[in-house]
């Protein structure tokens, strides 16, 4: 059994999506670097987990790292809409510039819920920085709080996509690269 058969199309490859999270690592070090209060990230559980680890390693200041649990999908591949914290933040927030770490928006729901507890918890600012951004799909507005940033790796076509930490029923995150999932697969 290959994974790699599952697949109908690789969108980015391990070598563009390195070269992308570089950048935008660069981006985040420039842009908080003159700061007197290093930058909290703050991962969203499980499907930024290689994203978040491979980000981390390309900002140098001297960064927070935390994951957070947000559930709203169940099995299937169309979001409930309700997203809810099922693993909560290890760490303070209080007065801290947040970066939430996503693997893709989608409808906006999770980010909007997760943007409004970081608010609630007390941070100064909160930026979001997501590999994927399906945008022609946003159903929710979300605000940034403070001088908060909004980073993107890559607008997302509106397939279903797997890997590099995306999963569909918790399989193929360990895909070094990003494709469309063949619809027989998921169908
Ligand atoms: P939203 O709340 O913005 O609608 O959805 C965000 C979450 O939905 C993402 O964090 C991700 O877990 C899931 N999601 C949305 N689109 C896709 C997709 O194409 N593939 C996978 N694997 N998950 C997706
Ligand atoms: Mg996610
Ligand atoms: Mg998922």
């Amino acid at each position: 059994m290959d994974l790699n058969d599952h697949i109908e199309k690789i969108l980015w490859t391990e070598q563009q999506i390195s070269e992308r999270v570089s950048e935008l690592g660069s981006q985040i070090t420039k842009d908080f670097k003159s700061g007197t209060i290093a930058p909290a990230i703050v991962g969203v559980a499980t499907g930024a987990f290689l994203f978040t680890a491979d980000l981390a390693r390309k900002i140098h200041l001297p960064i927070t790292v935390d994951f957070i649990r947000v559930e709203s999908y169940g099995s299937g591949t169309v979001s409930n809409g309700r997203p809810t914290i099922s693993f909560d933040l290890k760490l303070d927030v209080r007065g801290k510039h947040v970066i939430l770490v996503e693997d893709i928006v989608d409808t906006g729901s999770t980010l909007s819920c997760l943007i409004d507890y970081m608010k609630t918890k007390g941070a100064s600012s909160v930026s979001v920085c997501a590999l994927l951004d399906k945008s022609a799909r946003r159903k929710v507005h979300f605000e940034l709080v403070g001088e908060g940033k909004y980073y993107s790796g890559f607008e997302c076509p509106d397939n279903f996509v797997v890997g590099y930490g995306l999963d569909f029923d918790e399989v193929y995150r360990n895909l070094p690269y990003v494709g469309v999932l063949k619809p027989e697969i998921y169908q």
